[in-house]
Parts: structure tokens; C-alpha cells; sequence
């Protein structure tokens, strides 16, 4: 084993789209890999061929790149300890089973599905074990002739570990410290089925982590009930000495708190769950991903990597190189972490505005151009300087902004009768011939003039701004005053205003 190397893995089944927790869980290792100057390793564990979902890999891959998180080694990135992807390691894994048989850390067990089913039904509570395995159809209990018989003549088996009774297995975890399991309650479980020729998940994953010098294997919670068989593997194989340190992640709740996070939920709240929109090659049904909902990656990462860790400061805003600095995995909380998809719109926000007003004006111009407006990048840029405080996606830009390119032809009736008095036309006439007279058009410009005869007039100022709003907007919503006549400039503000003295009287 190179000597002191952090390793760490992220290793997905490509049984579909990358649900956001798995996101978070391939985050943690990078920040982990980063900070120790370690490598990340990208596996693919692909050995239930009954789930295997086409275009999941490409899927998984292609959300990393999108996030920004990078893979050392691995599926698509090389390495010297391929091939990464789990189907094509089968002799290795058989090898390894052979191993175990020969040691007598595992044995053959022929039970066919109807006999294991009978025994469930005689015996409460049946399992597979040092209890039981005696009374069963195994290459313990039969001779080795029969045994050699049954597997000449074609008859399907399983290899099963053995696990003996009466020990107590620790397993060091990084954020639940030393966690004790009872060796009694574990089953002999499966490893490896003549029928595919193929290891089981926790065969292949124990391998693998071994001969790819993993040291820290850090995975979501649903794996924790495995570790202690894991700890049981390592040791069988006598490899104590390389056993890796393991971490088992806080799962993600429902943003309610109870119960965890499903694409149902998502669904049911409009939020995405996954990074990508994916399409279901079956099924044909799409799920909204965070990249099409206009989430910036930064913001997602930024959110996925408070969700179960938290720096123990106020600061929320991180940058990925951040997380590196900052990031504890012995820090994670043991307790879910609830999804508050919420903070993640928050977050999106908050990236809109530390980005420059060049950048989102970049990601503005195609839906400014969409809707039909001929627009200069400067414009555009004008208008996400006035108004990106006000949205939390580029694309709610378009909805606020319109008015800056396109004329009201309609004025909402509810300002209009709240706004437009009946002596609104006569001082919109007279607005119109103070603007007429003003050549520097900027806000500057503007501002001392308009007030100046507001004051000599007597006017309302409310009354003046509001009806001035109504005619240049449509509504009575909108940044200030003079920041739309100004960028509108002299002939089209004097445009809309006669427009809306003709049509409102
Ligand atoms: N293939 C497992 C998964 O899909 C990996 C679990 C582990 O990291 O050990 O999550």
C-alpha cells in the first residue's frame, strides 16, 4: 500500500439517474481526497446486471463534470488499478472466492429457493447461519463427493461466508466512532452465484476497495448495516492491516424532517432531486435536474456540502476550493439532514449576485433574444445590473424586465384605478414637455429637473412617480423612476408617456 496515501472511492450502481444524496456523498469524498492530498477513485459496481439502467454511467459522469468535481482515476479516467467497472473484473472476484473456499472462510451452499423458502416457514425467524447452516443442503454438511457430483453435474450454487458465532466486530467509523456489532446477528451472506458467475455486492465492493488501496470509505448511512460483514471480509482475507476507515454519511430527509428524501418528494414540492433532467429509456418519463431548473453548479455544491456538515462558523458561502479548506468529515452530524430545498434556491440567489453583471447578462442574452428583442449586450447588461437582486434564476429575469424592451399596451387595471387620477393626463402633459427640455438624459440629468417642478408646482411627488411608473412600466412595480427613463431614453420614454395619456385619459 503506498505509503500514507488517502484513497477514497465514490462507487455508484448505474441503476439510473445520480440521486442527489449520492451527489453529496461523491462531494465529501473529493473535499476528503483534496485536503489530504489523496486520489479519488471513480468505480462503477455494476454487478446486478437485473438493474443495470443504460445511459446511467454516462449520466453519473456527466454531472460530475458539470459540478466540478474530478475524479483522479477510475471508469473514463484510467488508472493503474483497472478495470474500474465491476463486469469486468469477474475473474478477479473468482479468484478471491476461491480463496475464501480454500480456507474455509466460505462454503457451497445448494439450497434452491423453494427449500429456503420451506425452511423460512418451519423455523421462525430463519436465518442463514452458524445456527442453522448444519441442517442445510452445504458443503459442510454433505460429503465431498456429493458436492463434487452436484456441481458436474450442473446444479446452480452460492457461496456463502461463514461467519462464526460469538464475536464482537468493531467498526471504526470517522463520525459514529466506535460502532459494536454482535457477530450472532449477521447471516451467512451470499458472495458470489454460480448462475451468473458473479460476486455479490459486498464480495466485489471488499475486493476492489483492497486492491485499489482504498483507505477511507465514506458512503451514505443505508450502508452502515453492511460495514460489520465488511470488517468480517477484510479480516477472513487477512488484510486487518489495510482495513480502511469508514464513514457512513447522515441520510438526507424530506424537507418536512421525517422519513427520507424520495423523487416523490420532489415531485410533490417541484425541486429537483437529481443534477441532470434525465430521461428514462423505459418508462420515458423525465425528471427535472438541477442544471435545466438554472441552478449554477457552484450553488448546488455550495448547498449539498451544508447539508449534514456545517463549518461551526456563520459563514454559508463557499467556494469548492473553500470546502476543501474548511470541510471536517469528523464533523458530520449523526442525524439526518433535513432537505431544505429552499436554502438551495437561497443559495442560487446568492450566486446570481457575487457573479459579475457581464456573466449573467451572458446567460441572459439568449432568452432576452428567445422573446423576440433585439437587444446590445450593453443593454442587457444594463437591465441584470438594475434587477438581478430580485431573482433567484436567470430565467425569472425575463418576466421582471420585458418593460425594458418591450412598450406596455396594456396597463393593469387595478394600478390604473388606484394609481391614474383624473389629473393624471394634464400633469403627464406637462412631465412630458419638462422631459422634452432636458438633453442629458442621464439620471443625473433627469432627477434635480422633474423634482425641481414637482416642488414649484405643488405636486403630490407620489402622484407624479406613480403615473410616470404606470405609463413607462404598465404596472406599479419596478426599480426606480429615473433608472428606466434614463435607459429607455428621451424618444421612448416621451413615446410611452404620450401612449398612455392617449389610452388612459
Ligand atoms: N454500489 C454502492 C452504491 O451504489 C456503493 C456502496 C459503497 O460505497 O460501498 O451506493
Amino acid at each position: 500500500m503506498s505509503e500514507g496515501k488517502v484513497r477514497v472511492r465514490f462507487a455508484p450502481s448505474p441503476t439510473g439517474p445520480l440521486h442527489i444524496g449520492g451527489v453529496r456523498t461523491a462531494l465529501y469524498n473529493y473535499l476528503f481526497a483534496r485536503q489530504h492530498g489523496g486520489e479519488l477513485v471513480f468505480r462503477i459496481e455494476d454487478t446486478d446486471s437485473q438493474r443495470f439502467v443504460p445511459g446511467a454511467e454516462e449520466y453519473i459522469l456527466e454531472s460530475f463534470k458539470w459540478l466540478g468535481i474530478r475524479f483522479d482515476e477510475g471508469v473514463s479516467f484510467g488508472g493503474k488499478h483497472g478495470p474500474y467497472r465491476q463486469s469486468e473484473r469477474r475473474d478477479i472476484y473468482k479468484e478471491y472466492v476461491g480463496k475464501l473456499l480454500d480456507t474455509g472462510k466460505a462454503y457451497i451452499a445448494f439450497d434452491t429457493p423453494e427449500e429456503l423458502e420451506a425452511k423460512r416457514k418451519e423455523i421462525e425467524n430463519f436465518q442463514y447461519d452458524s445456527h442453522t447452516r448444519g441442517r442445510m443442503r452445504n458443503s459442510l454438511t454433505l460429503p465431498k463427493e456429493e458436492v463434487e457430483g452436484l456441481i458436474e453435474d450442473g446444479q446452480q450454487y452460492v457461496v456463502r461466508f461463514k461467519i462464526d458465532a460469538g464475536q464482537e466486530i468493531h467498526v471504526n467509523d470517522m463520525i459514529r466512532g466506535d460502532v459494536r456489532v454482535k457477530s450472532d446477528i449477521l447471516d451467512d451472506k451470499v458472495l458470489y452465484k454460480s448462475a451468473d458467475e458473479l460476486p455479490t455486492y459486498h464480495l466485489a465492493n471488499i475486493v476492489d476497495d483492497h486492491l485499489m488501496e482504498i483507505t477511507h470509505v465514506i458512503r451514505g448511512e443505508e450502508w452502515l448495516p453492511s460495514a460489520p460483514l465488511h470488517v468480517l471480509l477484510y479480516r477472513a482475507f487477512g488484510w486487518e492491516d489495510t482495513m480502511p476507515q469508514f464513514a457512513h454519511l447522515p441520510l438526507l430527509l424530506k424537507p418536512e424532517g421525517k422519513g427520507k428524501l424520495s423523487k416523490r418528494d420532489g415531485d410533490r414540492l417541484g425541486f429537483p432531486v437529481f443534477p441532470l433532467e434525465w430521461h428514462d429509456p423505459k418508462t420515458e418519463e423525465v425528471s427535472s435536474g438541477y442544471r435545466e431548473s438554472g441552478y449554477f453548479p457552484e450553488a448546488v455544491v455550495n448547498f449539498l456540502a451544508l447539508l449534514g456538515w456545517n463549518p461551526g462558523t456563520e459563514q454559508e458561502l463557499f467556494s469548492l476550493d473553500e470546502l476543501v479548506e474548511a470541510f471536517d468529515i469528523t464533523k458530520c452530524s449523526k442525524s439526518g439532514a433535513k432537505f431544505d430545498y429552499q436554502k438551495g434556491i437561497w443559495f442560487n440567489h446568492e450566486y446570481i449576485l457575487s457573479k459579475n453583471d457581464d456573466e449573467i447578462a451572458r446567460l441572459f442574452a439568449p432568452i432576452v433574444a428567445n422573446n423576440g428583442v433585439d437587444a446590445t449586450m450593453e443593454q442587457i447588461t444594463a437591465v441584470v445590473h438594475l434587477m438581478k437582486d430580485r431573482v433567484s434564476f436567470v430565467k425569472e429575469l425575463w418576466d421582471l424586465c420585458s418593460f425594458f424592451f418591450i412598450a406596455p399596451t396594456e396597463y393593469d387595471a387595478k394600478t390604473v384605478k388606484k394609481r391614474w387620477k383624473d389629473y393624471s393626463a394634464k400633469q403627464m402633459t406637462e412631465l412630458a414637455e419638462v422631459l422634452e427640455e432636458i438633453d442629458d438624459f442621464s439620471i443625473e440629468g433627469q432627477e434635480p429637473i422633474v423634482m425641481k417642478w414637482v416642488e414649484e408646482k405643488e405636486y403630490k411627488l407620489g402622484d407624479i412617480m406613480n403615473a410616470f411608473r404606470l405609463a413607462l412600466v404598465g404596472i406599479g412595480k419596478g426599480p426606480g423612476m429615473f433608472d428606466i427613463s434614463a435607459f429607455l431614453g428621451k424618444e421612448e420614454t416621451l413615446r410611452r408617456l404620450h401612449a398612455a395619456i392617449a389610452a388612459l385619459g
